[in-house]
């Protein structure tokens, strides 16, 4: 709350939450238990500052005991099991007042799943903001050490995106529309600007960035060797994601930058 209310006078008007749940399971159970950390954050911020556009990101790993973003059959994520649970969260958080959920699992047909969730729950309004090209990226890294959502055994490359395939990401950006998104995101943004831009010429739907944790502690660790100038080079970073075509940019910079600037950033 104290982060979002500081944001929040800074100019900041929207929060995209992940939770970190008391207690990690094989289902990730607490991902989709209306007392949860991120129903009960939702409803908090919705009742003190209900101008805040709450966005809830939809996955697993950071609730589940193996940090992989689904459930497992026999040692291997399953992604059709993993779907309803997926459509569970979703409809908790819309039940605790979030204006967007965001999938970002990158299990097949999620987009869908969230959807029919939502319509069987009467939640149809909560709009979803596919996380519809998610890349196998090592930029993750300082998130997944906060969150504690590293997975135990492998890696995330059987369900995220290979960098070196842009023409599967542009169909992944594809799929996610034809399943009702209403909004397509790219991560990580800086890597990805080429998609970006030609996601910008193929979809007329909000196209979101991720400026990643990862892409955050390269300025930031950079600019505390006094090797770079920490504003210019966020301003550069993200001016060039909002030039390749983003509409949306989730950064960690956003507080930072609004208050810099002076004024609401969105
Ligand atoms: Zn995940």
């Amino acid at each position: 709350m104290r982060e979002a209310e500081d944001a929040f006078r800074r100019g900041v008007r929207s929060v995209l939450l992940f939770g970190i749940p008391a207690r990690k399971d094989a289902q990730g159970t607490s991902a989709f238990d209306p007392k949860g950390p991120v129903p009960s954050a939702i409803r908090a911020l919705k009742t003190r500052l209900p101008d805040l556009v709450v966005m809830a990101d939809v996955c697993l790993c950071e609730y589940t005991s193996h940090g992989h973003c689904g459930v497992l059959s026999d040692g291997a994520v399953d992604n059709d099991r993993t779907l309803p649970l997926l459509g569970q969260a979703a409809v908790a958080y819309a039940g605790a007042g979030a204006d967007v959920v965001a999938p970002s699992s990158m299990m097949d047909h999620q987009v869908a799943a969230l959807r029919r969730a939502l319509h069987d729950a009467g939640q149809e309004d909560t709009l979803v903001l596919a996380y519809a090209a998610k890349f196998a990226s090592s930029l993750y890294a300082p998130f997944r050490e906060a969150a504690g959502s590293a997975p135990s055994f492998g890696d995330r490359r059987s369900y995220q995106m290979d960098p070196r395939n842009s023409r599967e990401a542009l169909r992944e950006l594809r799929l996610d529309a034809e399943e009702g998104a209403d909004a397509l995101m790219v991560k990580p943004a800086l890597p990805c600007l080429d998609l970006l831009a030609r996601a910008r010429e193929e979809h007329d739907l909000p196209l979101a960035a991720y400026q990643v944790s990862g892409e955050y502690a390269m300025i930031k660790a950079t600019a505390s060797q006094g090797w770079c100038d920490e504003g210019a080079a966020v301003h550069e970073s993200l001016t060039a994601i909002r030039r390749a075509g983003a509409d949306l940019i989730v950064t960690y910079f956003a507080g930072d930058l609004a208050r810099r600037v002076g004024r609401g950033v969105r």
